[in-house]
C-alpha cells in the first residue's frame, strides 16, 4: 500500500514528534478524503509537543487541524460535495450529534468531541479523511497558505465578535502576541475597538506584527494607556495568553463593570485571590473553539480582505521540516508557521 510521510505525535513524553510513513486513510460513508494543500501549525501542536497540554490525546495522532485543499474522493452519502471542491475543515472531526450542546448547534461544547491532531489523525500529512459536515466551501480568490488559518481566526471571532461585548471606540487590550490574540486584537478593530497588544520585552517581534494591525504594543505593563481616557481602566480585556496568572493582570486592567475573556489557557493552577471579580463586577467569560456560522463569517471576511492573516505567516515549510518551523514558532522569532504535505 503506498504511504505518506506524517508528522506523528507518539507519546506522552515530551519532544515525542518525529514523521512517519502513514497509510492513506479509508473514508466511511458521509466523509471526504481530503488532499490537504496548507497545515497551520497550532499553539496546541507546540504543546503536544512539549507535553505542555491539559487534554487527552489519542496517542499515535497526526499532529494539525488548520488546514484546507481539495476534495479528492467522496463517500457514497455525501452529497453537495465534489472531486476537486477547494474547501477548508472544521475541527470537530467527531461529535455525539444527540448531545443536547449538539443539538441546539453548539456541538463545539459536545464534551465528548473529539477533534483532529489529538483525538482523530489531523492533516500534517497528504490525505486526511474528514466528515462532509465539517466541510466549508474556499473562494478561489483566497489562497490556501491563507484559507488553512481560517480556524485560528474562528477562535478570534468566537471570542472577540460572539462572546464579548464591544462597541465602536470600546478600549480593547489583547493580552497574549501569539496566533489567537494577534488575530482577537484583528477582530476587535473589525468591531470597532481601539486596540492595544500587551506582551513581555522577548515578544517584540510578534508585537511589531500586532502594530501591522494598527494595534497599540506594550511590554510589560499597559496600564496607563487602559486609564488613558477616564482614568477608570479599559472596557474590555482578551486574555489570549497560555498562562493562568495573566487573569490577574486582566482585573487590574479591566475597568468596574469592564469585561474579561479568557481564551488562552494554560494547566497552571492560580496563586492569587479573586476578589477584584467581585469588587469591580467584572464579567469573566470564557471562549471555546467556534461552530458553523463562525466559519462562513470568517471565511467571507477573509474573501474579502476585511481580515488578512498575511501579516502573521512567518514561513512556509514542508512537513518533512516541522521541527524548524515548530522551533521558530516556539521560540517567539515569528507569529505562524504553515506546513506544506510533500
Ligand atoms: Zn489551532
Amino acid at each position: 500500500m503506498p504511504t505518506n510521510p506524517a508528522v506523528v505525535n507518539y507519546a506522552q513524553e515530551k519532544g515525542s514528534v518525529e514523521i512517519r510513513e502513514i497509510a492513506r486513510p479509508i473514508i466511511g460513508e458521509e466523509d471526504v478524503l481530503l488532499e490537504v494543500a496548507n497545515v497551520g501549525v497550532c499553539g496546541s501542536d507546540l504543546h503536544q509537543w512539549t507535553s505542555s497540554h491539559s487534554w487527552k490525546v489519542n496517542y499515535p495522532v497526526v499532529l494539525g487541524h488548520e488546514f484546507g485543499g481539495h476534495i479528492v474522493e467522496t463517500g457514497a452519502r455525501v452529497k453537495n460535495w465534489k472531486t476537486g471542491d477547494r474547501v477548508v475543515s472544521e475541527t470537530a472531526a467527531v461529535i455525539d450529534p444527540d448531545n443536547p450542546m449538539s443539538r441546539q448547534g453548539l456541538y463545539n461544547l459536545d464534551p465528548t468531541r473529539k477533534g483532529f491532531g489529538y483525538g482523530v489523525n489531523g492533516a500534517m500529512t497528504r490525505y486526511v479523511s474528514v466528515p462532509q459536515r465539517c466541510l466549508h466551501r474556499v473562494p478561489d480568490s483566497l489562497s490556501f497558505q491563507q484559507a488553512c488559518l481560517t480556524e485560528p481566526c474562528c477562535v478570534a471571532y468566537n471570542a472577540v465578535a460572539m462572546n464579548s461585548k464591544i462597541k465602536p471606540g470600546d478600549r480593547v487590550i489583547v493580552i497574549g502576541p501569539g496566533t489567537i490574540g494577534i488575530l482577537c486584537a484583528a477582530v476587535a478593530k473589525l468591531c470597532g475597538g481601539d486596540v492595544a497588544v500587551l506582551g513581555l520585552e522577548a515578544d517584540e517581534p510578534r508585537l511589531a506584527v500586532a502594530r501591522k494591525y494598527g494595534c497599540a504594543t506594550f511590554k510589560g505593563d499597559a496600564s496607563a494607556w487602559a486609564k488613558e481616557q477616564d482614568g477608570m481602566g479599559a472596557d474590555l480585556i482578551i486574555d489570549a495568553a497560555g498562562a493562568s496568572i495573566t487573569l490577574k493582570t486582566a482585573m487590574d486592567l479591566v475597568r468596574p463593570n469592564g469585561q474579561i475573556t479568557k481564551v488562552g489557557w494554560g494547566p497552571q493552577p492560580l496563586g492569587f485571590s479573586l476578589d477584584p471579580l467581585v469588587q469591580k463586577n467584572i464579567t469573566l467569560q470564557g471562549s471555546f473553539s467556534h461552530h458553523w456560522l463562525i466559519w462562513e463569517k470568517v471565511i467571507a471576511l477573509l474573501a474579502s480582505g476585511s481580515l488578512d492573516v498575511k501579516p502573521i505567516i512567518g514561513g512556509v515549510w514542508p512537513i518533512t521540516q516541522w521541527h524548524e518551523a515548530f522551533e521558530k514558532m516556539h521560540a517567539g522569532e515569528i507569529v505562524k508557521s504553515v506546513l506544506t504535505p510533500v
